[in-house]
């Protein structure tokens, strides 16, 4: 039976980074992806600057769509929009994730795609886990750990068999992106949300332009919700934003997503067992108010690994350390949670919301932005604040 200090489970965002900080500070390490690489993630693949820093990495031209995005335009449920200058980076997840898998083998990390998670055992100072390649029973292989890192994302795969009441029977939420080969009266450059409860009930609807792996710019437009009417709300949002912002084309791609996590559960942010850690998504750090989630990932990937190495040089318990890092994130997380717009009725009642929070928000982004440039990478203010 092959033997390392830590095994990570999935090989997206929190997963590459655990993997390479890990590496990094000399734990052998094991990360799988059960899909073959490089792989889709249905994702807006868009993020504020600071996430280089948390990655501890500057990610190459060649991993960015054609067009970065340097504008923010909101609008609101009663017609009006307000735009602001704010640079964000803006990527595919294909090219993206494979180019964070790459940097975690150059620190030293083993990988296997097309390898997943089966079941795992726990003792008290190891865990012994099933991982079966090429989705084939026979190719079952036993790998013994000193820890194992969930990072499966809004699936999870550990959670769902030590936890199976955090997660619903029903879908709790979706999101759907339509990818359109055309032409539209929108800046390519710009990040358009729509705040309307109708086409988005826990946060804003959005358009924004991506390159595919053609080399070519698309546009898409794309919402999310916390109920089964993921296709009904997109349908009128995409009537809304063809009439309104003339975009003329053809529906090239369809992707979507759903979420069985109960994302009002107040147990949704959980950070493991024992030798069991859970970071990314899979956690429940998923956090519609701010409406990202790879920054999260990505922070707590890094922390994992921090607090693993911490353990292993003080004699003390993983995880204890591992929630003392995470501190904030889960605080920030747990708070807005809390403030999802799911519990604005009307329109009137968010524009209301809006009203009364959102230059508070604003100058808190541009503040907090600023302030970020001096932190250091762990102590980094997710965004909006
Ligand atoms: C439609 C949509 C748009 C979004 N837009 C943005 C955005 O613009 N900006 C942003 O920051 N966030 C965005 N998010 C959120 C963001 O995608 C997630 O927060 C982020 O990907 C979480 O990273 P993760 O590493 O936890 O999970 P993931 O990136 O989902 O990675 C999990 C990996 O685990 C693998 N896996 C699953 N099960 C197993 C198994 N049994 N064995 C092995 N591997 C397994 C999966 O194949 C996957 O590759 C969006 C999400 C959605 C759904």
């Amino acid at each position: 039976m092959k033997e390392y200090d830590v095994l990570i489970v999935g090989g997206g965002v929190a997963g590459s980074v655990a993997a390479k900080f890990a590496a990094k500070g000399g734990l052998k390490t094991l990360f799988i992806e059960k899909k073959k690489t490089p792989r889709n993630k249905p994702c807006s693949g868009i993020q504020f600057n600071y996430l280089e820093k948390i990655i501890g990495e500057k990610v190459p031209p060649s991993r960015l769509c054609n067009n970065q995005l340097d504008r923010i335009e909101m609008h609101f449920p009663n017609g009006r929009h307000v735009t602001a200058p704010f640079a964000m980076l803006n990527f595919m997840r294909k090219p993206f994730d494979d180019w964070l898998n790459t940097i975690a083998k150059e620190y030293g990390a083993e990988f296997r795609d097309e390898c997943e998670y089966v079941r795992h055992d726990e003792t008290s100072d190891h865990v012994v886990v099933t991982v079966r390649t090429g989705g084939k029973p026979e190719n079952d292989e036993q790998v013994k750990a000193r820890y194992l890192v969930e990072a499966t994302g809004l699936m999870p795969a550990i959670r769902k068999i030590i936890r199976p009441c955090d997660f619903s029977a029903k879908y709790t939420g979706g999101a759907l992106n339509y990818y359109i080969n055309g032409t539209a009266d929108l800046n390519p450059r710009t990040l358009y949300q729509f705040w309307n409860i109708e086409w988005n009930n826990t946060m804003f609807a959005w358009a924004y332009n991506k390159t595919l792996d053609d080399g070519k710019d698309y546009w898409v437009v794309g919402t999310g919700c916390n109920d089964s009417n993921i296709k009904e709300r997109q349908e009128a949002f995409y009537k809304h934003v063809k009439e309104k912002f003339h975009v003329e084309g053809e529906i090239v791609k369809k992707e979507g997503y759903t979420v069985t996590i109960d994302l009002l559960s107040k147990d949704r942010v959980w950070l493991g067992r024992e030798r069991v850690l859970a970071t990314g998504d899979a956690a429940g750090l998923i956090d519609t108010v701010r409406g990202v989630g790879m920054d999260a990932a990505a922070l707590s990937g890094r922390l994992v690994a921090k607090a693993i190495l911490k353990a292993d040089k003080n004699g003390t318990n993983a995880l204890d350390e591992y929630s003392a890092l995470m501190k904030r994130v889960v605080k920030q997380t747990r708070d807005n949670q809390k403030r999802e717009i799911g519990e604005y009725k009307t329109n009137d009642e968010l524009q209301a919301h809006l009203n009364k929070h959102m230059a508070k928000t604003g100058i808190g982004m541009f503040v907090q932005s600023f302030l970020n440039v001096f932190r250091s990478a762990e102590q980094q203010k997710l965004l909006p604040p």
